[in-house]
């Protein structure tokens, strides 16, 4: 959370962090970097510690996890903390050789965690800082998902309009030009601080506020849209859909009124279901999802293939876009298996008739990767981060030539 002078900020408080590692020096070594980090670093040697800690009621925001405990096999740490733990993020930790981290990220995936990525012992401590700032809630300028936040701040901070969209945009890789734009939801309190959505979005979810955060998020979205649209007629946005809402039948005509009161056709409007936390697949979400898709809004699988049932989601669901998790992305620079991912997501997609999108691209080396692999279109810090909408409107005018929005959608 960021320290200012706001006094109703949620309580800052250090994220808490546990590394699970069986050698002293290198438990030493990592608890004490992450405690210089700003971190609340606890230390735990072995599975039978790491069950202790749990279940007298330690919590953790971020595990370090080293998978070669002794004689243990770190791996069974995984399935305790799906149970105790499950929001926390894990950092896997090993000198093995990439093919099995890669498979034990999996595993952990399938249970449900997050894996934040794979670090080779010894753990260097710019290597873990460098992945702690990268990967969104496990930041220290969060409080953690869902913990610190009380639901009343949060509510009436979306009734006074302080959820806000801020716009990343969406680059043709063919054409090397901005296609479109997603509004990622930032709170944005009244000294100026911005919290990131990792902070609150489970808050939301978990209080029965994420109708109203994407209903807001929704009009100032295509509020937006609508005027860029009348400099640039084919300009499109992309909104983030919590699959929570799929229960709830009011969610297609919540969605409908609001295009028609901006007066933007349903093709401008992209709705981004997450799919790390699972699509429901109930008779109900595959109504909306299928009413939305008839009357023209277009469906994307976002953070494919971090979830349980990405390819069942994909055959059932009518989606016309996927989007490619950026951890496949990051590890393929190094990883010839997640290179292989990429290729075999990208190819998926493109068969299935899908617009594919790469998230997280931030290198060149990445972009050329993932357009090599069949992507038509990145988003990622090497073509901008999301930033307020005064900010990318100005953006948007800069000359034609330089952003073609018609180019893919
Ligand atoms: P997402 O929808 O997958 O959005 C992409 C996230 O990756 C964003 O984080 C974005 O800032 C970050 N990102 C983009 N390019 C790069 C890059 O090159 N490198 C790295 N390391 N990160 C990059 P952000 O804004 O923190 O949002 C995190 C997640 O919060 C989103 O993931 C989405 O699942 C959720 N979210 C954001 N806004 C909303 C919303 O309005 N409603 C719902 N339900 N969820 C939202
Ligand atoms: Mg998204
Ligand atoms: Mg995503």
């Amino acid at each position: 959370m960021p320290h200012g002078p706001s006094t109703d900020s949620p309580t800052p408080a250090p994220q808490r962090l546990l590394v699970i590692d069986d050698q002293r020096l290198d438990r030493a070594i990592t608890t004490h970097a992450a405690s210089r980090m700003g971190y609340a670093a606890t230390a735990a040697a072995s599975i039978a510690e790491t069950r202790d800690l749990l279940e007298q009621g330690a919590r953790f925001d971020i595990v370090v996890l080293d998978l070669l405990l002794g004689d243990e096999d770190g791996l069974e740490a995984l399935p305790l903390l799906s149970q105790l733990n499950p929001s926390a993020v894990v950092v896997l930790a090993s000198g093995f050789d990439g093919r099995i981290l890669g498979a034990s990220q999996r595993l952990a995936s399938s249970l449900g965690l997050r894996v934040a990525g794979v670090l080779r012992k010894p753990i260097l401590p710019t290597a873990l800082q460098r992945m702690l700032r990268q990967n969104p809630g496990t930041q220290i300028v969060t409080t953690g998902p869902g913990l610190l936040i009380p639901p009343e701040r949060l509510r009436a901070a979306i009734a006074d309009g302080q959820i806000r969209p801020w716009f990343q945009p969406k680059m043709s890789l063919t054409s090397g030009t901005v296609v479109g734009t997603e509004a990622l939801a930032r709170w944005v309190k009244p000294g100026g601080q911005s919290i990131a959505p990792a902070a609150f979005i489970p808050v939301a979810e978990q209080n029965g506020l994420i109708a109203d955060l994407t209903d807001t998020m929704l009009d100032q979205s295509l509020e937006a849209c609508a005027r860029w649209r009348r400099q640039r007629p084919d300009c499109w946005v992309a909104v983030n859909l919590s699959p929570l809402l799929l229960d709830d039948p009011g969610v297609t005509d919540r969605i409908e009124q609001r295009l028609q009161r901006h007066g933007v056709p349903p093709g401008a409007l992209v709705l981004e279901v997450t799919e790390n936390k699972g699509i429901p697949d109930t008779p109900c979400a595959t109504k909306i999802l299928t009413r939305l898709r008839i009357r023209g809004v277009n469906l994307s699988i976002d953070d494919f293939g971090t979830g349980h049932s990405s390819l069942l989601s994909l055959v059932r669901m009518p989606f016309n876009e996927m989007k490619i998790d950026q951890a496949f992305v990051r590890e393929a620079v190094d990883s010839r298996d997640s290179r292989k991912v990429v290729r075999a997501a990208a190819s998926l997609g493109r068969e299935l008739g899908l617009k594919v999108v790469a998230e997280g691209v931030e290198t060149q080396t990445m972009a050329h990767l993932v357009e090599d692999a069949g992507c038509h279109v990145g988003q990622g810090w090497l073509y901008g981060r999301a930033v307020p909408p005064d900010v990318f409107e100005r953006q948007l005018a800069q000359p034609a030539e330089t952003s073609d929005l018609a180019a893919v959608t």
